[in-house]
This record gives structure tokens, C-alpha cells and sequence, in this order.
């Protein structure tokens, strides 16, 4: 039996995995996807929000500030990537003014450190880019951008280092009530577990219904972006918001920790939660306002577009909490922006929930920490030489736009927490993220996927279970 169970490999089921590796625990986490990180984790603005835009006294403005203070530290030891750039909040009018000095009021409630409202001159001088018509923004130091789905992987990685059982492709289906604790099921394997934390994302209070009443709804709502070419990557310094309106952050605009430049998101309650898909109309009107911050941003230099889904759910606040009417049923639940952020310290409050509902916390002695990826282009020339002769591999460049090279990705196809798709694998060691995203490199990354899982290259996924890219020989 498990002692802890938790659904969901998504930011806030990483976080609150790799916290509890460290005590004498038995924990399981299981998720209905073939990879971590694949709910709106991977797909997100992934800026570490400073923390003055939430309402204070709510669950968000807590673990918001808490959260980014922490990650700093967290990224290092980690080894994952993370920038304190900044951000700004742009007025063009009065309207515009009276919000940014609400924001600022209410930063200084939520005790957000670095904050400062600059005129126009001060902007043009950090934010060379940024429209004429600006009158004046809130500038928040503390903000940052990190790599969202790397920091989910690390953590689970650390976590399963540790003694983390993870199990993929493990939808659950069902949660009955047992005298010690819960047996959750799903298609094929049945847990026996004391404590279940959701962590389910949108899916949440699907979850949370199959074992206590109904007590929040999730409604999806759906953001898209555009990803540019690094070529804009240097329009801004800094993560540019526009003033928010009730239905989200508006448009922003943000350098990305690889060099790329995001641009989004709309915001559309949608029905379909795994409605993923991007439209022509929606984009041009993320196009359109983004304009309004910077008006120079070269469009034709698009090398992808996306969407992520938001958990809103209509309590309009984080959920993390024991169910009423399920003893040792914990919700982390209506994770929506800043969740990301928030998550390290949203694994916090679980550990002291977990603790009030009687779980004995013992530290493990000589606990591991996961092993440094090379970034190849990083090294040195010795570096980089040194390397190639203890292992040739890192010789062989595979993606040429961003230059990664076989070993880099043979590295990451092996570790504890591997990636086993072309999708798994670029998010992991980043072939497929440049400009030409995989058409010369995706087939050599199939290949080297085939061979390391020793399956037919029929049989190598691009991401979700069945996206299978070939169907079979055209020629003998
Ligand atoms: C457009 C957009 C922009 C955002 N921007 C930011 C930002 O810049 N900064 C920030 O701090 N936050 C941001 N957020 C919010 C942030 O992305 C989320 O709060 C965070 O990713 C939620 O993580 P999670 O682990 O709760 O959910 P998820 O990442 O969705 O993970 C949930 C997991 O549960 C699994 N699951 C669901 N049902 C089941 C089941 N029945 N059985 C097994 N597994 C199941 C799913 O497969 C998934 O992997 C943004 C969100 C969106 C949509």
C-alpha cells in the first residue's frame, strides 16, 4: 500500500513529488498522459509573475510571492533554466495610470520587494521598443522566465532519484473508499494508497467527484500565442504586459529563456478542456494587440503557434485543501495563472496539510540530487574536446538550428525520467525548437528514438499516445 498517492505529473504534482521524496515515504505518481508536464505545463507564458496582480488575502497572492522567491534557488539546484528579467505593466492613458497604481498599492500589500512606476523616458531607456504613445508602467524587478516543463522534469526526475514510483499512461478512472484508505483504479492496475493528492489540472474536479460531492466546477479557458524566431528575440528585455482586464493578463509580450520571443495569450472559455488547437481569427487578434506594446515585431518570423488551457474554476481562487467528506483526499485544484509560480510553495502548504492529517515526516539520509545536462554549445572549445574524446557522440550535431548534438540527446533519452517521443525528446534537449522546427533533425531523432527503445521506426511517436509519424516503406 502507498502511503501517498498523487494524480497529475503536471508543475504542482512535480513539486509536491520531489518535496516529499526527501522523507521516508511511499509515494506513487500517476498520470493519464505518455509523458510529465504534458497538461498546461508545457504551455503556458512560463514567466515567474511577481505577484502584485493578485487580489490580496487570496490563496494566490500567497503562494505567488512565496513561490517566486523561491525560485531562484530552486532553478540553480535544479540546473534548470531561469532569468530574473523583470517586467512591465504598460499604461498608454490616465485609465491605464489609475490601474498600474492600484497594481502597485496592491503589490505593496501582497509585500512584493523592487517595485517602481517609471515615466515614459524610463521606459524607453530599459524598453527601447516599446510604442511612443506609452505614458508610464509598473516595473517589478522580482519578476522572471524560466523553462516551465524543464523545472517539471527536473523535479520529478530528483523525485524519482529518490525513491518516487512514477507510472505513466495510467488515467484514473475510478476512487473507492477502503478501511485504510482509498483504491484507486485504472484500465489495467489498481493502487492501494492511505492519501490521494489531485493534481489533476483542468481534470480536477473530475477527480475530486469521483470520491467526494461536488464542490467547484473547472472551466476551461483556452490561450493562444505565437512563438517567434530568434531573430525578435531581443525586441524586448523584460516581460511586457498590457493592463489586465477581468477577463485575464491581456496580451503580453516576453523574451523566452532560450532566446525566442512569445507573443499571447488571448483568453476563450471553450467547452472541449483538451480543445487545444489554434485559430486564424484568435491569433490575428493576439497580433493585433500586441502592436500596442511593440510595434515592430516581425510577424513573418513566426516558427509555431499554440494554445494552453486554464483551470478557472468558479471559486475564483487556488483550491488546496482536504475534501469535506473525504478524509485524506487533498485537492490542489483551480491551478490557473500564477500557478506556475506558485507551485514550490503550493507544495509547501500540502506538506503541512499532509502533516495536520497525521502523515509522520521522516528525513531520508543521503538523499541524490539528479545528474547536470550538458549543453553542448555551452562548453568550452576544452570543453567540448575533452568531451567528444570521452564520447564521440557529442561530436555528431543532429538539430543544426539549435545545435544539439547525439550525446545531448541520447542523454536525455536515458535518464530516470527520460523522453521517449520526438515531442519528449525536444523538450528535454531542444532539437526540433528552432527555425526550421524538426524538418531536418525530426527524422534523425526518430531514428535515434528507434533504436534506443529497440522498436521499428513505425512505432516512434511524435507526442500523445497514437501520433504516429510513418506508416510504413514506400520503396523496398
Ligand atoms: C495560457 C496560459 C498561460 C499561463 N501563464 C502562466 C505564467 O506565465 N506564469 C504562471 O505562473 N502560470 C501560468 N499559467 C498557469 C500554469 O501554467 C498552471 O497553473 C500550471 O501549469 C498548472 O499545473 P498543474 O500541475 O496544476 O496542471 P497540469 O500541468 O495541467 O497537470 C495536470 C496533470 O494531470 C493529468 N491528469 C488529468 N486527469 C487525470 C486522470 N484522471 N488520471 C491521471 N492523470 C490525470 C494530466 O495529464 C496532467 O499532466 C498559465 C496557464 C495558461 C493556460
Amino acid at each position: 500500500m502507498y502511503d501517498i498517492l498523487i494524480i497529475g505529473a503536471g508543475i504542482c504534482g512535480a513539486s509536491i513529488a520531489r518535496n516529499l521524496s526527501k522523507y521516508q515515504l511511499n509515494i506513487v505518481v500517476l498520470d493519464k498522459e505518455n509523458d510529465v508536464a504534458n497538461g498546461t505545463t508545457k504551455a503556458n507564458s512560463a514567466i515567474v509573475h511577481a505577484g502584485y496582480d493578485a487580489k490580496p488575502g487570496t490563496l494566490m497572492a500567497k503562494y505567488n510571492a512565496l513561490g517566486n522567491s523561491m525560485y531562484e534557488e530552486l532553478c540553480k539546484e535544479l540546473d534548470v533554466p531561469f532569468k530574473k528579467c523583470g517586467s512591465l505593466v504598460l499604461g498608454f492613458n490616465d485609465e491605464d495610470m489609475k490601474h498600474i497604481h492600484e497594481l502597485y498599492e496592491r503589490g505593496l500589500m501582497n509585500k512584493i520587494p523592487d517595485m517602481k512606476i517609471l515615466n515614459k523616458s524610463e521606459i524607453k531607456k530599459i524598453e527601447p521598443n516599446v510604442q511612443e504613445n506609452v505614458i508610464g508602467a509598473l516595473y517589478a524587478k522580482s519578476a522572471g522566465i524560466v523553462g516551465p516543463w524543464e523545472l517539471a522534469i527536473a523535479m520529478l526526475e530528483d523525485a524519482v532519484i529518490n525513491g518516487v514510483k512514477l507510472e505513466l499512461g495510467k488515467e484514473v478512472l475510478k476512487i473507492e473508499k477502503i478501511n485504510s484508505g482509498y483504491k484507486v483504479v485504472t484500465e489495467n492496475k489498481e493502487y492501494l494508497t492511505k492519501k490521494i493528492i489531485n493534481c489533476a489540472g483542468v481534470y480536477s474536479d473530475i477527480v475530486h467527484n469521483m470520491i467526494a460531492k461536488k464542490s467547484f466546477e473547472i472551466h476551461p479557458r483556452r490561450g493562444q500565442y505565437y512563438v517567434m524566431d530568434k531573430t525578435q528575440g531581443e525586441k524586448v528585455n523584460r516581460t511586457i504586459f498590457q493592463c489586465p482586464t477581468i477577463m485575464g493578463k491581456g496580451v503580453l509580450i516576453t523574451p523566452t529563456v532560450h532566446g525566442n520571443l512569445l507573443v499571447g495569450p488571448d483568453s476563450e472559455d471553450i467547452k472541449d478542456r483538451d480543445d487545444l488547437s489554434t485559430t486564424a481569427d484568435r491569433l490575428h487578434m493576439v497580433r493585433e494587440q500586441s502592436i500596442k506594446s511593440i510595434g515592430n515585431i516581425e510577424f513573418k518570423d513566426s516558427i509555431r503557434t499554440f494554445s494552453g488551457m486554464r483551470a478557472e474554476s468558479d471559486r475564483g481562487d487556488f483550491i488546496i485543501e482536504e475534501a469535506l467528506d473525504a478524509k485524506g483526499f487533498y485537492d490542489v485544484a483551480g491551478i490557473k495563472s500564477p500557478g506556475l509560480t506558485a507551485a514550490p510553495a503550493i507544495a509547501i502548504r500540502v506538506l503541512e496539510l499532509l502533516i495536520e492529517g497525521g502523515v509522520e515526516l521522516i528525513l531520508k539520509e543521503n538523499l541524490k540530487k539528479r545528474k547536470k545536462h550538458k549543453i553542448f554549445m555551452n562548453l568550452s572549445s576544452e570543453e567540448k574536446n575533452e568531451l567528444i574524446k570521452k564520447d564521440p557522440c557529442y561530436g555528431k550535431i543532429v538539430c543544426r538550428c539549435e545545435m544539439i548534438t547525439e550525446g545531448e540527446i541520447l542523454d536525455i533519452i536515458r535518464r530516470e525520467v527520460g523522453g521517449t517521443t520526438v515531442d519528449g525528446v525536444k523538450r528535454r534537449a531542444r532539437p526540433g525548437t528552432g527555425r526550421c522546427q524538426g524538418g531536418f533533425c525530426g527524422p534523425r531523432v526518430q531514428e535515434i528514438l528507434a533504436k534506443e527503445q529497440k522498436i521499428s521506426l513505425e512505432k516512434v511517436l511524435m507526442d500523445k499516445e497514437g501520433s504516429y509519424i510513418l506508416v510504413g516503406k514506400t520503396k523496398k
